[in-house]
């Protein structure tokens, strides 16, 4: 093999190193481009796996280079979608490469067109599996509170042989080395792009890390440090702002309507009671509305009625 995909985990980062002679690193917070995979838009790239497969297959009878070509260039724009698409581009190249040298004959076996058309399907599947065992396993809310191994235990005992719906293991290919000549540590030798989701799945397993779907985007977030978090660290919008500072705002925003609610309540309260001295209604009157003003506030702090709609019921 002429190439190399490394993956291990060192100081809570993700690290990776690819490439043929020159080899490129990237360090990423632990995580992270599991979640990435995880809400990435498979079926967005069926049409170009399908290409691809078509490509090979086209490849297969008219031994033309230019659809090798075709090839990589659908592949190097899979590739900056996600840091896993690397190991294909790289596991591809090299097959092309030894599909030229034998000028394109017999090479079926070698460019097994299926792999690529397959990866969107798959991707699915994986995708849905991971996030059913986060739920039954590392969700901080909807899973039972005791420990991960008898919920592990659990899960793969009752659900384990539902091969469709449960994710499955598969034995990976590991090393135990010298990392950058000061770290030991395991190391992955993924053979495809399915052994680094399957790493990445057990790693969080293994480390028993707490996971909860973020309040403001709905996907999984691991969580790192506070337990009580519920907004997770993905940029939402082009001004960069997370789903975390979204929360900040709309808690403001709640907080800010709450403060108006009750300025327009006792406003109002304070009027009525003037009513009172005045000698304009009588005492009773004023105890009647106000606990129905108590109540009308307390739809409005619900949301059950708007802002507006209380301050026109008090004026009223
Ligand atoms: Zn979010």
């Amino acid at each position: 093999m002429a190439y190399q995909y490394k993956v291990w985990i060192a100081d809570g980062k993700e690290h990776f190193e690819y490439g043929n002679k020159q080899k490129k690193k990237k360090d990423l917070p632990f995580g992270t481009s599991l979640m990435e995979l995880l809400y990435l838009d498979a079926w967005a790239y069926g049409e170009l796996f399908d290409g691809i497969g078509k490509a090979i297959m086209d490849l297969y009878s008219s031994k033309e280079q230019r659809y090798a070509d075709e090839v990589v260039a659908a592949l190097d724009m899979v590739v900056p979608k996600h840091i896993y698409f690397e190991l294909l581009r790289l596991e591809w190249q090299e097959r092309l490469g030894q599909a030229k040298r034998q000028n394109y004959e017999n090479i079926v076996d070698l460019l097994p067109h299926k792999e690529l058309t397959h990866i969107p399907s798959n991707l699915h599947t994986m995708q849905e599996q991971i996030k059913t065992l986060f739920a039954h396993v590392l969700d901080l809310d909807t899973s039972p509170k005791e420990s991960v191994q008898k919920k592990m235990v659990r899960y793969y005992n009752y659900r384990g042989s539902d091969r469709l719906n449960t994710f499955q293991f598969q034995p990976q290919p590991m090393s135990f080395e010298v990392i950058d000549r000061k770290t030991f540590t395991e190391v992955l030798y993924p053979k495809n792009i399915y052994d680094i989701i399957d790493y990445f799945v057990r790693e969080c397993v293994k480390r028993e890390h707490p996971m909860r779907i973020c309040k403001n985007c709905g996907r999984y977030f691991a969580i790192s440090g506070r337990t009580d978090a519920e907004y997770c660290n993905r940029s939402i919008d082009d001004k960069g702002r997370t789903c975390k500072d979204m929360g900040a705002i709309n808690l403001w925003n709640e907080k800010r309507k709450d403060d108006e609610v009750f300025k327009v309540y006792r406003r109002e309260y304070k009027k009525r009671f003037g009513w009172i001295k005045a000698g304009k209604i009588e005492q009773e009157d004023f105890y009647a509305w106000s606990e129905k003003a108590r109540e009308e506030k307390a739809r409005c702090d619900s949301g059950e009625i708007s802002l507006q709609e209380f301050t026109e019921w008090l004026g009223r």
